[in-house]
């Protein structure tokens, strides 16, 4: 197994159909222990209680700080130690450039960029002591393209944000045994897009994919988990396409 006796944090892994639970599916399958940490307490606990017996679910917003350090306090004290850290959780907004509210921009920043500070800077003190650690964050191909999938151009904006953070964190950590990746999926079907997407947005997305199909939360799954074992132990600051070859440039 790819994770044995590994204990990993996964943000934003309640949501049924989400990327999250099937990545803490996949952990779990590969021998690891896993912490879901999600907005809303009981539909953490349930998902990790979907898991098996070891694995924990606890309230995190990753937009707040005191938040974060709270779960990763509790996780500590569950678990004993921390390898893998997948920030995960995010939001978006299908709406266009003019209409952004202020409140649209922060809610979308907070979540998606700030999130991942806030949780990062929770666990990598625990990581840094130990020497050890794979972080995993989640992009999008929006931040590649400039939109044109679903989110907003804020959403493109914080999912950039994220690729300039991740790689900053893999400069400064790397001397400390810290690897930390990105992954950048397209057009995944989870419950992310709330019903909004339209056959026709369907079709015309599909036609921009050589493999013909939208991304399932599986797919990603399999590459968190790549980058969150020792298959990738020489990897850091990378960015991993998980997109059917929506971008071959
Ligand atoms: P999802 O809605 O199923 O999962 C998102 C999860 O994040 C939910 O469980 C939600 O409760 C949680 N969350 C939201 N706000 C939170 C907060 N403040 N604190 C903690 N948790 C919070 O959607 P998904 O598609 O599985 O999305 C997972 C990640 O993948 C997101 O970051 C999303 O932006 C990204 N992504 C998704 C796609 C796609 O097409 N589905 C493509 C590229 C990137």
């Amino acid at each position: 197994m790819l994770l044995s006796a590994k204990t990993a944090i996964i943000s934003g892994a309640a949501s049924p159909h989400g990327i999250g639970l099937a990545t803490a599916r996949r952990f779990a399958a590969e021998g690891a222990r896993v912490a879901i940490l999600d907005i809303d307490a009981s539909t953490a606990a349930d998902a990790a209680a979907s898991l098996g017996r070891s694995h924990i679910g606890l309230r995190c917003d990753v937009a707040d700080k005191s938040s974060c350090e709270q779960a990763v306090a509790r996780v500590i004290e569950s678990f004993g130690s921390i390898d893998i850290l997948i920030n995960n959780a995010g939001i978006t907004q299908p709406v266009k450039f003019l209409d952004i509210s202020p409140a649209d921009w922060d809610r979308i920043q907070d979540v998606n960029l700030k999130g991942i500070l806030f949780l990062s800077q929770a666990v990598i003190p625990h990581m840094r002591a130990r020497k050890s650690g794979s972080i995993a964050c989640m992009s999008s191909v929006s931040a590649q393209r400039g939109g044109g999938i679903f989110g907003g151009p804020h959403y493109s904006a914080a999912k950039a944000g994220v690729l300039g953070l991740a790689k900053a964190m893999a400069r400064e950590f790397g001397p400390d045994g810290i690897r930390v990746n990105c992954v950048t999926p397209g057009l995944i079907g989870t419950d992310i897009t709330a019903g909004k997407l339209t056959d026709e947005m369907r079709a015309k997305i599909l036609e921009g994919i050589p493999l013909n199909r939208l991304g399932t939360a599986d797919d990603v799954a399999g590459i968190y988990t790549f980058l969150a074992s020792d298959l990738s132990a020489y990897v850091t600051g990378a960015v991993i396409d998980v997109n059917g070859g929506m971008l071959i440039h």
